[in-house]
């Protein structure tokens, strides 16, 4: 493939066709103008204009964790720390519920005292009285799970499936290479844990997205390794059902003395667009206004974006950085896809459209 011949990028994708590992890194070398011409020509022949979003809530039941990330700044120090009881939990869905949310996102940090039993009777007490898609749990608390119950992941993921959990957000990825996990997350599920923790759900008919959380100590090759890992894994499985990378928010996190800010919005839109054109089998990925704000986030339907997220109710993890957090309303998410032309339509969890706007 010839640096000039960008049209074998979209071809290579809507033909799901793999790249070669340096086909996919000299894609850092194109200018950005040429990246959003591609992404957003492939974005249009998968997905067309047509631009979706849920109502959901991110629940964080807890901030105790001895995982102690070094990119996180949400985890108990001493005296802040909590453990959200199951009536402040059902509390929260119930408000949810009122204002529209079909999604319920219950995440946190990994905490010892909280036993496989406790999240089995949240989760069925939450499909008891709710209407609602239970997204929730990442690939580090299922594995950390496993680990303190002494048990196997399968056996985890079926009890809480056969407990009302019904689809994993595929967060705790950052990047999926152990050298740089070694270096911001060194006591979190390694690279394979993770895969693992996702193809054990996927085999149980569980859908799962996929993260990436970029703008720290990795290289663009750590990026491609990232995205093909994910990419061959969707090829074996077909469980993904969105792809979300995200910047990471240096701020009050332990890593800010090496890495003191969130990289440019340009970045951020690079690393979209690529991940657009690798991953030719992923029809969704999703901005990311919570770390972008919601300007970049329209850009980013130009590069590769054909979602935009959750409205996220309530957010902790972000917010903890400091970094100022509203939630979305449904009219400003509407608001800001219309402005930049496009349609726009909620979904549920599954992609499946509930109403058009
Ligand atoms: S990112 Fe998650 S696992 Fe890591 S310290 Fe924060 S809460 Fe714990």
């Amino acid at each position: 493939m010839s640096m000039g011949c960008y049209d074998d990028f979209t071809t290579k994708n809507l033909n799901n066709e793999d790249l070669s590992f340096n086909e996919a890194l000299r894609l850092f070398e194109y200018p950005l103008p040429v990246l959003g011409r591609i992404s957003d020509e492939i974005r249009k022949i998968k997905c067309g204009d047509l631009v979706t979003f849920v109502v959901d809530i991110n629940i964080n039941y807890t901030n105790v964790c001895t995982s102690k990330c070094r990119f996180c700044a949400f985890y108990a120090k001493g005296n802040d720390a909590y453990v959200l009881s199951k009536e402040e939990i059902l509390k929260k869905v119930k408000m949810a519920v009122e204002m529209g949310a079909t999604q319920v996102m219950i995440q946190g940090g990994l905490n010892p005292e909280l036993r496989i039993e406790w999240f089995e009777d949240v989760f069925s007490t939450i499909k008891k009285q709710f209407d609602v898609q239970l997204h929730s749990l990442s690939p580090p608390e299922i594995y950390f799970l496993a680990k303190i119950e002494n048990t196997s992941i399968k056996e985890v993921l079926e009890r809480l499936k056969n407990a009302g959990l019904d689809s994993l957000p595929g967060g705790g990825a950052e990047i999926l290479t152990d050298r740089v996990r070694s270096i911001i997350s060194p006591n979190k599920v390694n690279t394979s844990g993770w895969l693992k923790v996702i193809e054990n759900a996927h085999k149980l008919g569980m859908r799962t997205t996929a993260t990436m959380m970029f703008g720290h100590v990795e290289s663009d090759r750590d990026i491609i390794e990232h995205l093909f890992k994910i990419r061959d894994l969707q090829a074996k499985t077909g469980g993904f059902t969105a792809f979300i990378p995200w910047t990471f928010q240096p701020e009050r996190t332990e890593l800010f003395k090496e890495v003191k800010k969130a990289v440019p919005p340009t970045r951020y839109l690079q690393v979209l667009a690529i991940s657009r054109i690798v991953l030719h089998n992923f029809r969704n990925i999703q901005a990311s206004w919570l770390t972008q704000g919601f300007d970049v986030a329209k850009l980013s339907l130009f590069f590769g974006a054909n979602d935009f997220g959750g409205t996220m109710i309530e957010e902790n993890v972000v917010r903890a950085t400091g970094k100022q957090f509203v939630p979305a309303r449904v009219e400003d998410i509407v608001n800001a896809v219309k402005s930049v032309g496009r349609g726009v339509a909620q979904r549920r969890t599954d992609y499946k459209i509930i109403r058009y706007f």
